[in-house]
Order: structure tokens, then C-alpha cells, then sequence
């Protein structure tokens, strides 16, 4: 099975051109994009209404929705391209874990006119970094590929000032203390000089807990950032995230 996965693996990243077929379908797809039109239509944009604050897709218009309240409050302003559900969970699975690292021209493309659309204005673009073996591991950082693409296309530079010295858990699974608890003292700031007043993006592929990006963000503060947006390709609607919240609660009470 492994040679299976390898030789497909090996196909499409050497001898098929990925924008000949679509990322989503595989159907043969010749007009250059790596999404066919028909795929492209179904992708869930997220761009209906979202959190005023964090831009997860959100039932009602609202200036905090129930998860960034609590969870992100050093960011001051983040927005997502998808929301994270359906095809597009597919999509950032093969570019993430799969070799697809042609994904991040695409992505960081749609990245980049969200960039514009909200007026980011950034000194500087800040990928969350990886932590070394795990990156010598996957072969790449994709965050750092979606901030090279937004970077060439936009002429924001790159302030390479943070780093991964630990290694953690996947966040999604864990409650609020055991998310804080994990990510204590994973990221250090480095080259704190470029910071002073400046205002920075973090660069992601997917806002989950949003947990990540709030460290992240706080860490930048104190060593002098004015201002901290968070942009994604991706971020999980609030109210899952509010259902999944009150399912755990109620485990840990015994009620279900
Ligand atoms: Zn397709
Ligand atoms: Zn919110």
C-alpha cells in the first residue's frame, strides 16, 4: 500500500503537471488553474457574514462572536478566505500533509486579494513557524509558503523574527488550559528591533481553536508590534466550535 501511495504521490508532483487536473476532482482541467470551474463554484467562500473580529462564518453579524472573546484577543483583526468545512478541508489535508505545495499559489493568491479587500497595510508578513525536525520531516513549511506568495505579490517582506523551539500537541483536541498549557513557551521572538510599532500579519493556513494565533500575537506585542492581524486560507465557523465547547462540558459534567 505504501508503494501505491509513493508511485501516485511521485506521478502527480513529477510527471503530471498539477495544473492539468483539477486539485479537487482529478478531472483533466487545461485553463491553467489547479481548481475546475465547476469545483470552484462548490468551494465554501467565506464570504457571507462573518465575526466582525475574528471572520469566522457566523450566524449572525456580530462585533466578537463566542470564540474569539475568550480566545483571541491580542490579534485585532483576523480574516479567512474558506471556511473550513467541505471540499476545502480536502484541499489544505493534500497541502498540508500530502506534498501538495502547489497549493500555496493558489491559496496565497486568494489570500493576497483579502489581503488588499481589508486595507491589512502591513510593515511585515510573519509565517507560524515549524518546529525544526518537524519541518525536515514534511520537507516544507506551509505557511511559510503562503507568505512567500502573498509577499511577491503584494511587496510586503517577510520579518523572520519568530521561532518554534518546542514541539506540540494538535491543538483542535485539547480545552482551553491544555491548550494554553501546550503552547507555553513554544514560540520564541527573535530580532525584536524590526517589531517596534510596526504593523504585522501572521500567516496560517487554518484558525481552529485560534489559540495559536493569539500566543503568537501576544508574544509580538510585548516585543513592540502596534498592531496584529491574523490571515488564513481557512477558519472553523464559531458556532461549531461554540457546539463542540458545550459537547466537552457537558461530557466533563457527566451529562451525556
Ligand atoms: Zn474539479
Ligand atoms: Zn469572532
Amino acid at each position: 500500500m505504501k508503494v501505491v501511495a509513493f508511485l501516485k504521490r511521485f506521478l502527480r508532483l513529477h510527471v503530471f503537471n498539477p495544473e492539468w487536473s483539477c486539485s479537487v476532482c482529478g478531472e483533466e482541467n487545461f485553463d491553467g488553474g489547479f481548481v475546475c470551474k465547476k469545483c470552484e463554484q462548490n468551494l465554501p467562500y467565506n464570504d457571507k457574514i462573518v465575526c466582525e473580529h475574528c471572520g469566522r462564518k457566523t450566524e449572525i453579524r456580530e462585533e466578537y462572536c463566542v470564540t474569539c472573546k475568550e480566545n483571541m484577543v491580542s490579534v485585532d483583526k483576523a480574516r479567512s478566505v474558506f471556511s473550513y468545512e467541505g471540499t476545502i478541508r480536502k484541499l489544505i489535508t493534500i497541502f498540508k500533509y500530502d506534498n501538495a505545495r502547489y497549493l500555496a499559489e493558489y491559496f496565497g493568491d486568494k489570500m493576497t486579494l483579502l489581503y488588499l479587500k481589508n486595507c491589512f497595510n502591513a510593515d511585515g508578513l510573519i509565517y507560524v513557524p515549524m518546529e525544526e525536525k518537524a519541518e525536515r520531516k514534511r520537507g516544507y513549511n506551509q505557511s511559510r509558503l503562503l507568505a512567500e506568495r502573498i509577499s511577491s505579490k503584494t511587496e510586503v517582506p517577510i520579518f523572520e523574527c519568530l521561532e518554534k523551539t518546542k514541539k506540540t500537541l494538535r491543538q483542535a483536541r485539547l480545552n482551553r488550559k491544555d491548550r494554553l498549557k501546550n503552547l507555553e513557551g513554544a514560540f520564541k521572538v527573535k530580532k525584536r528591533k524590526i517589531l517596534k510599532d510596526k504593523t504585522v500579519v501572521i500567516i496560517d493556513d487554518v484558525t481552529t481553536t485560534g489559540a495559536t494565533a493569539e500566543v503568537i500575537a501576544k508574544a509580538l506585542k510585548k516585543s513592540g508590534a502596534k498592531l496584529v492581524y491574523l490571515l488564513t486560507v481557512a477558519s472553523t465557523p464559531a458556532f461549531n466550535i461554540a457546539n463542540k465547547n458545550k459537547q466537552r462540558d457537558r461530557r466533563k459534567n457527566g451529562t451525556i
